[in-house]
Order: structure tokens, then sequence, then C-alpha cells
């Protein structure tokens, strides 16, 4: 299976001149305080028009709020100026449903930030979308069926909104086609007992209509989640799927089957005990404007560093909550209490054996 953008693994080590800089500081808090994140989750919204069974973040209750525009506007140039190089748009809500997303993702452009929306892709607003296409490096359309029927079950939503994305889907790549962006627009499905089999039609569908690729992604339970629904799948009765997927492949279209993430899964352990990507090469804003250093820890103030309302992001970033945050997570943390799999995991397994080489490490 073909993975040319990395996600079934990590790209830390394309950023050697701030991991070195985070490597040298070793524990000098002045030093590692100006260690700003490479890439950060931004929820510009925290309501959702669906609620689908796996949900992961049900627990932060879908409110109706969006970030105020220029708190936001200021924030993301701030972050910029300090160093922060890409930004997803996704979250505890549907990004899509915050009004003037597509002149955030101009901004960001402008201030030289690399932007990426994940999204169902339902609430589109067609001058929106363009913008976006335009300025984003990459949309990720959560589609997690390949009939309508087991869409709305697992979305927990009406029927018709599985044609709604198919043909938004379908607009979205007509636009890029017809004014020559390179926007990469492509479909992840979460594997799950429910849409196992349809996993093939899915594929089908979305190669049919001119997608980049199909990532086919594991569940993984979230410690505050309020579903556990999922929470004992089993993927190794599900590794074969990828084989039902390979002759999909081809020089325009992949799937991403993560096996490497499945596995993982499978087993459920850290091969780590520190985490070191937090809190310093990945953050997250929250719709209320709360600034986080972990997304599996959203609402634990043991993680959360102060509000883009209150202060500046830089001054959040370098503040003594963030400090004690660093100090609580090299003492304090027990490794085995957060989400396996989580978004930093593979980052993490590199960041570690750089703090902790083997014996032929040197022997390049
Ligand atoms: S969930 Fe992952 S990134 Fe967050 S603190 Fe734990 S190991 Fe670090």
């Amino acid at each position: 299976m073909s993975d040319k953008f990395a996600i079934d693994s990590h790209k830390m080590s394309l950023h050697p001149v701030r991991v070195a800089r985070w490597l040298e500081a070793d524990d000098n808090w002045e030093r590692l305080k100006k260690i700003y994140p490479v890439y950060v989750e931004v929820s510009p919204y925290g309501g959702c028009n669906h609620r689908c069974t796996f949900c992961a973040l049900d627990y932060m209750g879908y409110e109706n709020i969006g970030i105020d525009f220029e708190v936001l506007k200021n924030s993301l140039s701030d972050m910029a100026a300090h160093g922060v190089k890409s930004v997803m748009f996704a979250g505890e809500g549907e990004p899509l449903l915050f009004k003037d997303l597509d002149l955030i993702v101009e901004h960001c452009s402008q201030v030289g930030i690399d932007t990426s929306i994940t999204t169902n892709f339902v609430p589109l607003n067609k001058k929106n979308i363009e913008r976006c296409i335009e300025n984003c490096s990459w949309i990720k359309v959560s589609l997690n069926a390949g009939t309508a029927q087991s869409y709305a079950a697992i979305h927990q939503t009406k029927e018709l909104d599985f044609e709604r994305v198919m043909n938004n889907l379908a607009y979205a790549l007509e636009y890029r086609r017809q004014n020559k962006l390179t926007c990469t627009l492509g479909v992840q499905m979460l594997l799950l007992p429910e849409n196992r089999d349809e996993a093939v039609i899915l594929a089908q569908k979305v190669k049919e209509l001119g997608a980049d690729y199909l990532v086919i992604k594991p569940y993984s339970q979230h410690n505050f989640s309020e579903t556990d629904r999922y929470k004992d799948i089993d993927y190794s009765q599900m590794l074969d799927v990828e084989e039902e997927l390979k002759s999909f492949n081809d020089e325009n279209f992949h799937i991403v089957f993560r096996a490497n993430t499945m596995k993982k899964y499978v087993k459920k352990e850290h091969s780590y005990s520190t985490c070191h990507a937090t809190p310093f090469f990945w953050g997250y804003i929250a719709a209320d404007g709360k600034v986080f250093g972990c997304s599996a820890y959203l609402g634990d103030e043991r993680f959360c560093y102060g509000n883009i309302y209150d202060n500046s992001f830089s001054e959040i970033w370098e503040s003594d909550k963030r400090r004690e945050s660093y100090n609580f997570v090299q003492k304090e943390l027990d490794i085995k209490n957060c989400r396996v799999n989580c978004r930093m995991d593979e980052v993490n397994r590199y960041l570690d054996r750089l703090k902790n080489p083997e014996a032929h490490d040197n022997f390049i």
C-alpha cells in the first residue's frame, strides 16, 4: 500500500533544527520554553451536525460556540511569527460550521502557515470551499461507510447526507481540476465491524469520483469519551481488509491502510515511558479559546496553558502554566493512562530514541 504523505508514520525527522534545539536544551526551561509547535490543531467551532458513534470528543458537549474571528486571526499571525508551520482545522466540532473559515485559511497562507481541514463535508458553502481549496494543503473527508444506510447509522444522521457528501466531493474535485489547484482531497474511514464490508464499496466510489486517497484507520479509545462501544475492537480480525483493497492502488489513487497503527492497537502498549512531544511540538486551540498541549487531554487543566481571549498565543506558550505542565508530563504523567496510538505516538517513538540511543546508533 502506498503512504506517500507518511500518514501511518511521522515527519518529525524533517524538522531537524527544531528537534536539535529541543535536544540540546535538555532540561533548561529558558531554552525549552522557546520551542514552538510545528503543528497545531484548531477547533474553530464546537458544534457538530453529526453524532458519529465512535466520536472520541463526545465528552466536550458539541457546544455551538465559535472562536471570535479577530482573536483567531491575531493568534494565527502570532503563531506564524513564532515558528508554527501548520494548522489543521478540525477538533471538537465540524470546522465548516465556522462561518468565515475560508478567510481564516487565506490569512494563514498570507502569514506562512500551511493549512488543512478534516471535515464531514456536509455543511458546504460553495464560495467558502473554493477559497479553502485554493489555500489548503489538504482536505480530508471523514466518510465512514460505503452506503447511505450504514453512513446514516454510523454518523447518526439522515441518509441524504451521504449523497450530499458525494456531490460536495465531486464539486470540490471539479473545482480543483478546472483551476489547476494542488490541494490534496482525500477520504478517511475509521474501520469498524459495521463498515468492514463496505471498505471496498467506498474505495470504488471515491476512486471513481477522482479523490486522491482513502485512509482506513483504526479506532482508539479516548480515556474521557462517553462512548466505549468499540473499546474492545479486535483489529487482528480485520487486517485482511488490506488485501481486498490492494487492487485500487494506482498512480492517481492511494489506499492508506494503517496496518502499523492497527497492529499497535492490538498490543496496546507504549514503547517509551515519557512523552517528549508534549508540551513542545504540537498544540491545540479549543472552540472556547483554551490552549492545550495535547489533544488527548482536552478539558484537563493540567494540560491547559491559557486562553487566547486573555493572552497572545506566545504569552501562553511561554507561560508558567506551560512550565508546570512540562514538569507534570516529565515527572508525574503515567504514560499508561495515555490514549493508545495517540496522535504523537510515532513522533514520541522517534524522540525517545534520540533521548535514549541504542547501542549501534552511531554506525550511520
Ligand atoms: S496522549 Fe500522547 S501526546 Fe498526549 S501526553 Fe500522552 S503520550 Fe503525550
